[in-house]
């Protein structure tokens, strides 16, 4: 049986994701120095908290505080099936019923053969092992997010899709000179291709310099497939004040391109670093307007 929220999704819902983890739980007083990963078995009232907050800010979707698992084995094979699992359930745990949790996979960390010394059936198996693991902690959708490389990106879809849920994907952009692309080179016109062609039910951009750029590359995107877009972006560069970083974009100044965004067709819209529950709340009560305004132009 499909979802209901894949149902809403196909007629035309808007879905509200949530802010940053990892920063969040810094402020939260998480040590800096460590992988805020670890937090999952170290403080899990601290993830616990962040889940909470989001979703009280009007999230649908709070994401898995697992997005550097893979970075991070070397150091942590043998708690990586846990360390997802166990995230997994802490956000379950505080879901209010109808909403959904994202089992977040992030980037290996080093290039995949031949232009590094990850093999690609090492890279398979990994991605495997955290999709499987998310999977049976109860997510209802994997999200893999912050992809610079498209080689690495459908290796991940394809691994997340075995499980048989819903696979969203997302790249990350920068603009420079030559156009926007991501830091390994795909542009946006490569990952729209490519997302889509190894699985991907939704498909978009996260992270990268800030709300501006994010409104551009959701257009290109838009004009390129049909595919949902999610877009989570971050509250611009952060600038270091006494030995904390402080992001630029505050709820306020991200108004005005959220909404862009939606005329522009995102059917998910959250956050990435530097965001935090007063993004979410003021991405959410935009949202509501734009879906009442739609649902009155449709009358
Ligand atoms: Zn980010």
């Amino acid at each position: 049986m499909r979802a209901s929220w894949l149902i809403k999704l196909a007629g035309g819902h808007i879905f509200v994701g949530d802010g940053a983890m990892g920063t969040r739980l810094q402020e939260m007083g998480f040590p800096v120095d460590e992988p805020c990963e670890q937090a999952v078995l170290s403080r899990p009232d601290l993830v616990l908290a962040v889940h909470h907050e989001y979703y009280d800010a009007g999230a649908d979707i709070s994401t898995t505080n697992t997005f550097g698992i893979e970075r991070m084995r070397p150091r942590i094979a043998d708690q990586v099936a846990d360390l997802n699992r166990n995230a997994a359930k802490l956000a379950r745990a505080v879901c209010p019923a109808g909403r959904l949790v994202a089992g977040s996979i992030g980037p290996i960390g080093e290039r995949l053969e031949p232009f590094g010394p990850v093999r690609l059936d090492e890279a398979r198996a990994m991605f495997t092992q955290q999709a499987e693991a998310l999977a049976g902690g109860g997510v209802d959708l994997l999200l893999i997010e912050t992809m610079t490389s498209a080689d690495e990106a459908e290796l991940a879809i394809r691994a997340a899709h075995a499980t048989g849920l819903p696979v969203a994907a997302t790249m990350t952009f920068q603009r420079s000179i030559g156009g926007t692309h991501t830091p390994d080179g795909v542009s946006i016109e490569e990952a729209v291709e490519r997302l889509g062609a190894a699985g991907a039910d939704i498909i978009g951009a996260n992270c990268g310099t800030g709300h501006a750029e994010m409104v551009e590359v959701v257009r290109r995107m838009r004009a390129l497939t049909q595919l949902p877009l999610m877009a989570q972006a971050s509250a611009g560069i952060p600038e270091m004040i006494n030995g904390r970083p402080v992001w630029p974009e505050t709820p306020q100044k991200i108004v005005d391109h959220v909404k862009s965004m939606l005329e522009s067709g995102v059917s998910f819209i959250g956050g990435c670093c530097g965001t935090g529950p007063e993004h979410i709340r003021v991405i959410r009560s935009i949202v509501d307007q734009h879906l009442w305004a739609s649902r009155l132009t449709s009358i």
